[in-house]
C-alpha cells in the first residue's frame, strides 16, 4: 500500500475558505436571482457554487417552496417515477479505524466481529435473491483481512449464486479507498459503482473525529476515487455523512467534489449519497452529532443537490424514517434500499443478537415487499432494472438525463418487465393485484408509444416464464 502524505499543504480541491465565503456572500438571496438558477438546472446545467451557495441561503418559505417544486419538476421531466430497489449486504465488521460515529470502529469492545466466509455469503445471496433482489451493494469494514483480493473474490461469489429463478446482476461497493492495482481487480470482476463518502470535507472536522487508522489520513480518502477512475473503473459514487459538520459546506463539497470529476476525467460521479448520522451501539458521538440535520434541513439538502447536479444518481438509504423518505423521494431520489438488514450475516439468520453486529440502527424497517407495495400504490414504479449498466458507465442516469426520450423508449419498458418479473415470482398475493393495476396504469400512458407493442410481446413472454 501507498499512501499520499497528509499534509495541510497538499492542493485540495475543496477551497475551504471559498466555500465559506460563498456562503457568507450568497445570504438573503433574491428572489428573481433564485428562480433564474432553478431555471437553470431545468434546462439541464449542473449549478456552479455561487448558485448551490444561494440556493442554500434560501431561507424564505414560499420561495423555499419554489425551490421544493423545481426539484420535482425536474425529477418529473427526466426521471419519471420509476424508483430502483437495492440491498446492502455487509460483509464483515472488523476495523481498524477509529471514525467516532461508527459502531464498527476498533475501540468499540460490545460490538460483536464477524466476517462471513463464502459459504455464508452464499446463503446471504441466496435469502437476498429469493426476496427479489437483483442488486447489492458489499460493505466492508477495513481491515487486513478484508483486501482487494478477498473483496473481488466475495463479489465473484456473489454473482455466481443462482438460487431459484434469481440472479444478483449489479454488484456495487462501499469500501475503503484502495491503490490503483487493487482497484483494476474490482474493474476484472465487473463491479457496478465503488462508493467512498469522504464523510466531512472540512479538513479539521475530518482529523477530530478519525482519530487513527488509514482513514486519518484525509486526502488518501478524498483521492480515493481519482484512483479508481486511473484504473479504469470510472462508474464512482460519492457521499457525505450528515452530522459531523455544517450540512450547507457539506453540500458544496459534494459539488467541488463533483466538479473535480468533471474536470479531471470529463464525467461527474455516478451517484451521490448523503446518510445521516444514526445511534449505533455504544457510540456517544452517533447519540448527539454534533451538527444534527433537522428534518426540514434535510429536505432542502436533497432538493439542492437535485438541481445542483440534475444528471447524477441520488440514493436515499433505509437509515432515513418512512416519512422522510416519502417526501424526499419527489424530490428525485433514483434509489432507494428496501428490507435492509445491516448485521453480518442477518438475511440467513434471525437471532436477536444480530443487533450486536450492527453498524448503526436503521429508521425504516420494512420489507422488500411492503415497500414494493406501497411505492406501487403511490404511483411510483419499482424498477429492478440494470439494463443500461450492461451498456456501460454512461448508462444510468446519464443516459436517461442527456438522451431526450430515453426513458420513455427504454427505461420504463424495461422498470415494467423487471417489475412483472417480481411480481410473478416473489410478489404475495396483494402485492400482485396492486403491482398489475399499476403496470395497467403505466401502460395507459404509453399509448402514443411505437414500443408499446414490443412491449406486449415481452409481457405475454415473462408470464410464460422467460427471464
Ligand atoms: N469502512 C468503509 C468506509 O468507512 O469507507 C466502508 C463501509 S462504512 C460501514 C460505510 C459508511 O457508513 C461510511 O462511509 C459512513 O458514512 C457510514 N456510517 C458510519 N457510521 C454511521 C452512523 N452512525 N450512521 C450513519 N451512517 C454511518
Ligand atoms: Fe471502519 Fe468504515 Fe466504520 Fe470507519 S466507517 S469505523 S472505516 S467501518
Amino acid at each position: 500500500m501507498y499512501f499520499i502524505k497528509d499534509n495541510e499543504n497538499l492542493k485540495s480541491f475543496i477551497p475551504q475558505q471559498t466555500i465559506l465565503d460563498l456562503l457568507e456572500k450568497t445570504k438573503n438571496p433574491d428572489r428573481a436571482k433564485v428562480r433564474e438558477i432553478i431555471q437553470k438546472s431545468l434546462d439541464k446545467n449542473r449549478l456552479d457554487p455561487e448558485e448551490m451557495a444561494t440556493l442554500l441561503n434560501v431561507e424564505d418559505e414560499e420561495l423555499l417552496e419554489e425551490v421544493f417544486e423545481g426539484a420535482r419538476e425536474l425529477k418529473r421531466r427526466i426521471y419519471g417515477n420509476r424508483i430502483v430497489l437495492f440491498a446492502p449486504l455487509y460483509i464483515g465488521n472488523e476495523c481498524i479505524n477509529n471514525c467516532q460515529y461508527c459502531g464498527f470502529r476498533i475501540t468499540n469492545k460490545t460490538i460483536e466481529r464477524r466476517s462471513l466466509s463464502l459459504d455464508e455469503v452464499v446463503e446471504e445471496v441466496k435469502a437476498l435473491e429469493n426476496k427479489g433482489h437483483k442488486r447489492l451493494i458489499v460493505v466492508f469494514g477495513e481491515h487486513p483481512k478484508y483486501d482487494a483480493k478477498f473483496m473481488t473474490e466475495t463479489i465473484k461469489t456473489i454473482y455466481n449464486t443462482k438460487f431459484g429463478k434469481g440472479e444478483i446482476r449489479r454488484v456495487n461497493v462501499n469500501a475503503a479507498p484502495q491503490t490503483v492495482e487493487d482497484y483494476k481487480l474490482f474493474k476484472e470482476v465487473g463491479i457496478g459503482t465503488f462508493q467512498i463518502f469522504q464523510e466531512t470535507y472540512h479538513y479539521e472536522t475530518y482529523k477530530k473525529y478519525h482519530l487513527s487508522g488509514p482513514k486519518s489520513n484525509y486526502y488518501w480518502r478524498l483521492y480515493g476515487l481519482d484512483r479508481a477512475f486511473k484504473a479504469g473503473l470510472d462508474d464512482v459514487g460519492i457521499g457525505a455523512l450528515f452530522g459531523l459538520y455544517d450540512w450547507k459546506f457539506e453540500a458544496m463539497g459534494l459539488l467541488y467534489h463533483t466538479i473535480h470529476f468533471e474536470e479531471r476525467f470529463n464525467v461527474g460521479p455516478h451517484t451521490i449519497s448523503f446518510p445521516r448520522m444514526e445511534p449505533a451501539l455504544d457510540t456517544p458521538l452517533a447519540e448527539r452529532p454534533p451538527y444534527a440535520v433537522s428534518d426540514n434541513d434535510f429536505k432542502k439538502l436533497v432538493a439542492i443537490l437535485r438541481l445542483a447536479v440534475p444528471y447524477t444518481g441520488l440514493i436515499l438509504t433505509a437509515r432515513e424514517p418512512v416519512e422522510i423518505r416519502n417526501e424526499v423521494m419527489k424530490f428525485g431520489v433514483s434509489q432507494i434500499d428496501g428490507g435492509s438488514s445491516i448485521g453480518v450475516g442477518s438475511y440467513h439468520e434471525t437471532d436477536e443478537e444480530k443487533l450486536k453486529r450492527s453498524q448503526f440502527l436503521l429508521g425504516d424497517n420494512r420489507t422488500l415487499d411492503q415497500i414494493i407495495e406501497e411505492l406501487a400504490e403511490e404511483g411510483y414504479l419499482p424498477s429492478f432494472c440494470t439494463g443500461c449498466y450492461r451498456l456501460g458507465r454512461t448508462g444510468e442516469h446519464f443516459m436517461e438525463f442527456a438522451i431526450p426520450g430515453f426513458v420513455k423508449r427504454f427505461c420504463t419498458p424495461n422498470a415494467i418487465l423487471t417489475f412483472l418479473e417480481y411480481i410473478e415470482d416473489y410478489a404475495p398475493e396483494k402485492t400482485k393485484i396492486i403491482g398489475i393495476k399499476r403496470i395497467e396504469e403505466e401502460l395507459k400512458n404509453m399509448n402514443n408509444n411505437p414500443l408499446k407493442e414490443q412491449l406486449l410481446e415481452k409481457i405475454k413472454k415473462v408470464k410464460e416464464g422467460e427471464r
